[in-house]
């Protein structure tokens, strides 16, 4: 018996392994779904549809559809209140941030409200532990940032540890020499991360439709310094990045490991689902692995929170493989 946090994309499901009679090792999502609250009525987004149509059809991923109904149900709730930031951006700019490999958007231009803030901080904790996403002791350390203060602060660490570790050296600030989150960290990362979306995810609407954003070449995202955790291919055969904080889609060679910048393809293990509706790539250099949903095959655009609960069993598939998302 073993246990483990499996990175589901945007957010984290918690799984456990179990031996079956054969010896083959199973997936079994826990299942607490006695003190779950009704929902209210409210009509379903395009993502919801999708994921209820996903729980008929594949319904041993039903606690980690639910939690993300869940979940994209609070995001939404906060982001309608959440104003369009404004930032300027032309061309000058962006080829500047380029060669610095430095993320456009700092932190005092995100629109952030505190109240909001912790809303969504703590409902967020509330949902994963419901669904046992987050252990006990990690929900208590992280509700002491709400506790105190400085929350606030404490986002913008988390938020500037990410946007500067990227830069290239002689421009990089004091946050680019904070720590990269370790292990001990990941909890409170995943929380982040989904309590940052809405705010985040405003901002990557300015962004996204601008046409300087194709001056980015780098893995890293071009607005919050975000890693990306998921891909989608188009039907030009182009493979964009989706960025696991703000969902920013940019444009990326279709085969360099955007985390170790592997470009052997030799070293590159690609492999399609039976379907053809989903990819892996796994990096043999740094064993690291990015899911891809492959637009080319498919009848809707991709939708990140759908797509990484979609795309769980190869989760699954990789890490008993060595990867690591
Ligand atoms: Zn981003
Ligand atoms: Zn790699």
């Amino acid at each position: 018996m073993c246990s483990s946090l499996l990175r589901a994309g945007p957010a984290l499901v918690a799984l456990r392994e179990r031996e079956t009679d054969t010896g083959a090792c199973m997936i079994r999502f826990v299942t607490d779904a006695d003190d779950r609250p009704v929902r209210p009525g409210r009509p379903d987004t395009p993502e919801t549809t999708e994921l209820r149509s996903l729980r008929e059809r594949q319904p041993q991923l039903a606690d980690a559809i639910d939690m993300h109904i869940d979940l994209l149900a609070l995001q939404r709730r906060v982001q309608v209140r959440i104003p369009l930031p404004s930032f300027d951006l032309d061309a000058a700019i962006m080829g500047r941030h380029q060669k610095e490999a430095r993320a456009l958007l700092r932190f005092e231009q995100i629109p952030l409200e505190p109240t909001d803030l912790r809303l969504v901080l703590r409902q967020t904790m509330e949902i994963m532990r419901r669904f046992d996403a987050l252990e006990s002791a990690d929900y208590e350390s992280i509700e002491t940032l709400d506790r105190d203060a400085g929350l606030v602060a404490v986002v913008e660490d988390w938020y500037l540890a990410a946007a500067e570790r990227h830069v290239v050296p002689e421009h990089r600030s004091r946050a680019g020499s904070l720590d990269a989150p370790g292990q001990d960290d990941g909890a409170r990362d995943q929380v982040l991360t989904l309590a940052l979306r809405p705010f985040l995810s405003r901002c990557a609407e300015i962004l996204q439709p601008r046409a300087e954003l194709a001056i980015w070449s780098h893995p890293h995202c071009p607005l919050c310094g975000g890693e990306p955790d998921f891909a989608v291919i188009t039907p030009a055969a182009e493979r964009h990045l989706i960025c696991g904080r703000c969902t920013l889609r940019w444009k990326f060679d279709p085969l360099t490991c955007p985390y170790c910048h592997n470009d052997d393809r030799s070293l590159i293990s690609s492999f399609a689902t039976s379907d053809g509706q989903y990819r892996v790539y796994a990096c043999n250099v740094c064993k690291r692995y990015l899911k891809a949903y492959d637009g080319r095959q498919s009848t809707r655009p991709v939708m990140p929170m759908v797509d990484s609960v979609a795309t769980l069993p190869l989760d699954a598939a990789a890490m008993q493989r060595g990867y690591r998302g």
